[in-house]
């Protein structure tokens, strides 16, 4: 029988999550639906600078925003836990033990700082920077000395120059490392917590990980990490590395560039469902790209994947994906979404009711790409126009705006009835030889402050009869 698929979800608890980890989120997260498997997620908190607590349980958070559930991990649980790195110490120093004692780790006592000389000679001689080696034969007596003298070191895997390491990557195929071109790697730390590459691979080998699938960038992060699965004689996992995202410029994604991190595309108004498709359709082919979770779970053909070195992030992309999925949900649940943006944009929101309000996000949600892009198409509903009859002098002359200024003062008290108004006005303007375009800027400008945007109709619906009179009177 074939063995059950587990993958998990590792980040480190760094305060938010970015495009490339949630992509790796959202991969893991199909795979294991798609083939009835375990998503899990594992907290690599063993960096305890970090403020653990806080960053973790925001990535939780994100991840259910995300829509992305786990089956076990850190807060729900599982056969497997505990599921917070900082919480299995025991357990790596037990395997660290049985490593010691087959004698297939040493201690290192060189200094970060002697490391770095070394490093920086070996750049100089246009070698590889690898560590050389230095305390691999120390004899016992040596090692018990420095320890008498408080030496602190750690403990580094002895790898073999002549092993050729094999994983079987989704989509590279088998991918052979020559272990002369590595070095000995440290497991723990000068303060004696343990390495990435230590406690990662100890998880994922006790957590039963089937598939790990994560970045490129750790893929000779997977050839150590093999060395470490056979020296304790357990199979390898399947890897799938996948293609890093990059900038407009071709570089890795950082935080400078816009929509690096999850908070910034939730600030600005990013649907959950848009962001997941994006993340999972770029760098694929598929038909039919708007798609759900549920959906991409169908569709999403793991046999057909490819290694692209790099992946361009598209913000256009992602912008019209967004733009479709405001469009998509239902009006009710895309209010709901809206609603807390406009609370915090508008202090006066608390006084128009809900029915107003939904009146208000109906007419001009269908242009918008992101929710703030419908708060700040609204804008001109909470917040007067500025708007200054210089400048509209300068648009159409001196005499046309004051005869648009006559017809429209004349005829406001058929405000109550727009359809009338807007009928009477358009006739005075022709009898006036106005352009019918310039008269309906004006209204517009009049209104919002700006020459273009929402339809006339739609304006006189929106605004109260009394708001449109202030707003006229005011020029
Ligand atoms: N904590 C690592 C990271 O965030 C985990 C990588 C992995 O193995 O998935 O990069």
């Amino acid at each position: 029988m074939l063995k059950k698929i587990r993958v998990r979800f590792a980040p480190s608890p760094t305060g938010f999550l970015h495009l490339g980890n949630i992509r790796a989120a959202l991969l893991n997260y199909i795979f294991a639906r798609q083939s009835g498997g375990k998503f899990i997620l594992r907290i690599e908190d063993t960096d305890a600078s970090r403020n653990v607590d806080e960053a973790g349980l925001q990535i939780i958070k994100d991840l259910k925003w995300l829509g992305l559930n786990i089956d076990e991990g850190a807060t729900i649980g599982g056969a497997f836990g505990p599921y917070l790195q900082s919480e299995r110490v025991d357990i790596y120093e037990k395997h660290l033990l049985d490593l010691i004692e087959n004698r297939k780790v040493y201690r290192c006592f060189c200094s970060a700082e002697d490391l770095e000389q070394k490093r920086m000679k070996q750049i100089e001689h246009g070698k590889p920077p690898r560590y050389d080696g230095t305390c691999a034969q120390l004899s016992d007596d040596k090692v018990k000395q420095k320890l008498v003298a408080g030496l602190k070191f750690i403990w580094r895997l002895r790898i073999n120059p002549d092993q050729v390491i094999k994983i079987n990557d989704m989509a590279r195929g088998d991918v052979e490392f020559e272990m002369k071109n590595f070095s000995d790697f440290g497991l723990t730390r000068p303060d004696g917590t343990f390495t990435f590459m230590f406690a990662n691979f100890i998880d994922d080998w006790l957590m039963q990980i089937t598939h790990v699938i994560r970045g490129e960038d750790h893929l000779t992060n997977s050839a150590m990490q093999a060395v470490l699965f056979d020296s304790f004689a357990v199979k390898l996992p399947a890897f799938w590395h996948l293609p890093m995202i990059c900038n407009v410029d071709g570089k890795k994604l950082s935080k400078r560039d816009f929509g690096f991190s999850l908070n910034d595309l939730r600030k600005d108004g990013f649907l959950p469902e848009a962001i997941c498709n994006y993340l999972a359709i770029i760098g694929v082919t598929f038909k039919e790209e708007i798609q759900s979770l549920n959906e991409l779970v169908k569709s999403y053909d793991f046999s057909n994947i490819n290694s692209t070195g790099s992946i361009k992030f598209d913000v256009d992309k992602l912008l019209w994906i967004n733009h479709e999925w405001i469009n998509k949900i239902k009006f009710d649940d895309l209010f709901l979404r809206v609603k807390p943006f406009l609370d915090d944009r508008f202090s006066n929101v608390n006084d128009v009711s809900e029915e107003i309000l939904k009146n208000l996000v109906n007419k001009i949600y269908a242009e918008a790409k992101t929710l703030n892009d419908i708060v700040n198409s609204l804008e001109f509903y909470f917040e007067k126009p500025k708007v200054s009859l210089v400048e509209l002098e300068e648009k159409f002359g001196k005499d046309v705006i004051s005869t648009i200024l006559i017809l429209i003062k004349s005829n406001l008290s058929d405000l109550n009835n727009p359809k009338l108004f807007l009928e009477k006005i358009k006739s005075d303007a022709k009898k006036d030889a106005v352009k019918i375009g310039s008269l309906f800027q004006f209204v517009r400008y009049a209104l919002t402050g700006s020459f273009h945007g929402i339809g006339i109709n739609d304006l006189f619906d929106m605004l109260s009869v009394d708001e449109i009179k202030k707003r006229f009177e005011s020029l």
